[in-house]
C-alpha cells in the first residue's frame, strides 16, 4: 500500500526547550559555547547577529526596546531560558 506520507520526517521537539535567533534562526538549543545576546522588543538576537543589529539600533535610536541583556559569560541559549521564565 502507498503511503502518502513516506518520506515525511516527523519533527518532535518540546517547544520550550528549543532555542532558536529570532532574526538569524540558527538554532542554538545544543549550543553551549556561543556567548551574548540581548532581548530585543520581545525577541532574542543571538551574538551572531548582534554586532551588526546594534548598529540599528543605535541608527534608529531604539535603546529603549532593549530588555534584556546577557550577562557576562552568559551563554545566548541560557540566556533566553532566563528570559523564558521571566527572570529579567
Ligand atoms: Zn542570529
Amino acid at each position: 500500500m502507498n503511503n502518502p506520507f513516506k518520506g515525511w520526517e516527523i519533527i518532535n521537539v518540546d517547544p520550550g526547550n528549543v532555542v532558536l535567533c529570532d532574526f538569524c534562526n540558527r538554532d542554538y538549543t545544543e549550543d553551549t559555547t556561543s556567548v551574548g545576546g540581548i532581548l530585543f522588543s520581545g525577541h532574542a538576537c543571538c551574538p551572531d547577529c548582534l554586532p551588526e543589529f546594534q548598529k540599528g539600533i543605535k541608527k534608529y535610536k531604539e535603546e529603549k526596546f532593549v530588555q534584556a541583556t546577557a550577562n557576562e559569560n552568559e551563554t545566548f541559549r541560557n540566556f533566553v531560558y532566563r528570559i523564558r521564565k521571566g527572570d529579567f
